[in-house]
């Protein structure tokens, strides 16, 4: 069942402030505030990655748990927008899938509960495409007999991939890709310098979410910076292959240790002056302690592929300069890329980096060392300039 936005935009009187902010999508905004006061039980949200339906679906859910339909100040509203809401249930996968032992617990077991606080409960299930088959079932159980005081939003890249029965229990919310430029103008509105803004657009693809984070960190460039050392190592020899993997993975196990930080700010709204979970509190500390361990499983790989994929923009460029391409089509238009020695050779190179993400993101239980000294052996002769 597909719903038209159309005329929606009429009905509804005003666009709650939480929504309001959503970027780039007033088609998907219009649609949703006019579905604030009486939501339907479930909405499947598609579109491309990054073009903010995580953003819209944590707007929604603030609009849903806020008493005033989404002001985007109170506490409700703040803790929604964090994914922090006792009352919002995030879903993702765990490793590559989301598994039916997932769903069971974190959607049906509490989907049929009394919620922590008075009110809805939101389940939001991110990439809702790698359900597996026997965790759509069980969701599918939760759709065709949903409790009367709950919401679904599913989010998917790959919304065709949902098995069809599922689909015919949502109303269909679209996102459109986010032009580079839309990025650009956006990040400059939030005082970023016009040159880090278009940097930022054009090394995330237009990704609005990643290309805020690459422009606000300070340490944004490092794994540019780390990926040329990696390939200057490699282009060594054999010994500067294996010594280009180590410095990746050290580098990847020192930002999943970052992350530990991160977590004791999420938990602290919810303890007591002895930091225990306050009793009304523990499922929701429950929740996000599991939510950050599947992060923290995923942080080490997910470090090492952003370093993957920049090396690989970093050859992209030294090929496409051998090939006259001017400085406006480059991924890394900010540096000049060094001279190639051999096009095919280079073209190679890049070939065995993507290989190497490839193989790591379809397979989780991999040996990542083993991976990455492979691709840097390859990219080893082509490297020199
Ligand atoms: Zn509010």
């Amino acid at each position: 069942m597909v719903c038209e936005a159309r005329g929606v935009t009429e009905r509804s009187q005003a666009v709650p402030p939480v929504l309001a902010r959503v970027p780039g999508q007033p088609t998907a905004v219009a649609f949703l505030a006019g579905a604030v006061a009486r939501p339907h039980h479930a909405y499947v949200f598609a579109g491309p990655e990054g073009s903010g339906k995580a953003i819209a679906a944590r707007a929604f859910v603030a609009a849903l748990l806020c008493r005033a339909g989404g002001c985007g100040a109170c506490r409700d509203c703040r803790l929604a927008l964090d994914d922090r809401h006792p009352n919002g249930f995030v879903v993702e996968p765990e490793g590559r899938d989301i598994h039916v032992d997932t769903i069971r617990q974190e959607v049906w077991h509490p989907a049929y509960r009394t919620p922590a606080e008075p009110g809805r409960k939101v389940f939001v299930l991110r990439e809702a495409d790698r359900l597996s088959p026997a965790a759509a079932d069980t969701l599918l159980k939760v759709l065709e007999e949903p409790p009367a005081d709950a919401v679904f939003l599913l989010l998917s890249a790959r919304a065709y991939e949902l098995p069809e029965t599922v689909w015919s229990r949502c109303h269909a919310v679209t996102f459109a890709p986010l032009p580079e430029g839309f990025v650009v103008d956006r990040l400059i509105e939030e005082g970023v310098a016009p040159e880090r803004a278009r940097l930022a657009a054009r090394l995330t693809g237009g990704n609005l979410g990643r290309a805020r984070r690459l422009a606000n960190d300070p340490d944004g460039s490092a794994f540019r910076d780390l990926a040329a050392r990696a390939l200057e190592l490699a282009a060594t020899g054999p010994a500067g292959a294996l010594a280009a993997a180590e410095a990746v993975l050290d580098a990847a196990v020192a930002y999943r240790r970052g992350l530990r930080a991160e977590l004791d700010a999420e938990l602290a709204p919810f303890l007591d002056e002895r930091g225990r979970p306050e009793e009304a509190y523990r499922g929701a500390v429950r929740r996000i302690e599991v939510r950050f361990h599947r992060r923290e499983r995923r942080a080490e790989r997910e470090y090492v592929d952003r370093v993957l994929l920049a090396a690989s923009s970093i050859l992209r460029d030294r090929i496409a300069a051998c090939l006259g391409v001017g400085s406006e089509l480059l991924m890394n238009p900010d540096r000049a890329p060094e001279p190639v020695g051999s096009v095919p050779a280079a073209v190679a190179a890049l070939a065995s980096l993507e290989a190497a993400r490839a193989e790591l993101a379809e397979q989780i239980n991999l040996n990542a060392r083993l991976v990455l000294e492979q691709a840097f052996l390859l990219t080893a002769p082509t490297a020199v300039g």
